[in-house]
């Protein structure tokens, strides 16, 4: 069960699992199958970068998503996401796209990561101890800082009453924004549902692959949205659901 806290309300918004455990298992089995996330397309392409090792060598495993609906007319509907990037992909048919217009993203991170770049290649050749460095720091500091407050503003989040903020505003907490708010499977399937007149029953997400170097997530278990990224935006995004199932 997601409880999550509303500023606009000043209450807590729920939701819980529904009757998406089962519908993970599926999902799982399809997965062990096809050994590729290419799931849900005709000609299923075989793209090598989709095929499902990539989940258990360096890079280890990833959550996935599962969102029950249904639509104005009553009829389910499930949708599917994993978390981020799947090995390099921010989009693969059949599986929610993130919440920002990759386009955008793309525009917008190509040149100045390109910036950061050089300017850390430059420190490395300029010696310890001369001026220049500590400009060359501050320089690189401030363009990523600014870099990374623009991407958060590409992350607009549309809740049940049509709503939309920007992740910096709908965040709830005292602490700083973590990287990668936005880009975990709960986000990504209830901003989708939340744009496309789909109505929530049930949420959950698993984890896939090799564990994490930090044990924190194995092989296979299930958990609801984090606590660090999710919850503190999930607040703004559930409110209104309660009016509309
Ligand atoms: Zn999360
Ligand atoms: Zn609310």
């Amino acid at each position: 069960m997601i409880k999550a806290f509303c500023t606009t309300c000043g209450s807590y918004h729920r939701l819980g699992t529904g009757n998406t455990i089962a519908l993970g298992a599926k999902l799982v089995e399809k997965l062990e199958r096809r050994k590729s996330i290419d799931l849900f397309t005709q000609a299923q392409k075989d793209a090598p970068t989709l095929f499902t090792n990539y989940l258990f060598g360096e890079n280890r495993g990833k959550m996935f998503g599962l969102l029950e609906c249904k639509d104005l007319q009553r009829k389910p509907a499930i949708l599917y996401a994993f978390s981020g990037q799947y090995n390099g992909h921010w989009l693969v048919e059949g599986w929610v796209p993130p919440i920002f217009n990759v386009d955008d993203f793309s525009n917008m991170t190509f040149e100045r990561e390109k910036q950061i770049k050089s300017l850390t290649r430059e420190l490395e050749h300029t010696a310890v101890g001369e001026k220049k460095r500590l400009s060359l720091r501050a320089e690189r500091k401030l363009l990523s800082q600014t870099l990374m407050k623009d991407i958060h503003s590409l992350y607009t989040l549309t809740n049940f009453r049509g709503q939309r903020q920007t992740v910096t505003q709908a965040f709830y907490g005292n602490n700083g924004i973590p990287t990668g708010t936005g880009d975990c499977c709960g986000p990504k399937l209830l901003n989708f549902a939340a744009n496309n007149d789909l109505i929530p029953l049930g949420l959950t997400e698993f984890f896939w692959g090799r564990a994490t170097k930090s044990g924190s997530h194995q092989h296979g278990t299930y958990s609801t949205p984090c606590n660090e990224k999710c919850v503190p935006i999930l607040g703004f995004m559930l409110c209104g659901l309660e009016s509309k199932s």
